[in-house]
């Protein structure tokens, strides 16, 4: 949905204007992410159009909008749980920046700042 400029100001406003996800202040340039994802079609109608309204809309920086994608709440939260075994088999430079102490890893469930409101 194209959203008006008072709408996407009440939008992003709706959590005072910190991303629902992470809880970082929103960057000039955000993203309005349906919570539940809508499904595009390539002509570029909506598959779940019902889903695409504005009640369905949340505030997200860009980075949280990038890797929720179009992935339902519970697929995104997974996907960040998996950041950290991502980092320790891939990233030469986490492992190490962890062997020396600057990196500490919590065992910890992933809440949405919107969650914890
Ligand atoms: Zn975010």
């Amino acid at each position: 949905m194209k959203l008006t400029k008072q709408q996407r100001e009440e939008l992003k406003n709706k959590y005072d204007g910190y991303c629902a996800y992470c809880g970082c202040q929103l960057p000039e340039r955000w993203n309005a992410d349906h919570i539940i994802p809508i499904r595009r079609n390539q002509d570029g109608t909506c598959e779940n159009p019902e889903m695409d309204v504005f009640e369905n809309l949340n505030p997200s920086c860009p980075s949280c909008n990038i890797v929720k994608g179009s992935l339902p709440l519970e697929y995104f939260r997974k996907s960040i749980v998996g950041f950290v075994k991502s980092l320790n088999r891939d990233s030469t430079q986490y492992k190490l920046a962890k062997r020396y102490g600057l990196v500490t890893e919590e065992e910890k469930e992933v809440t949405f700042y919107f969650e914890t409101l």
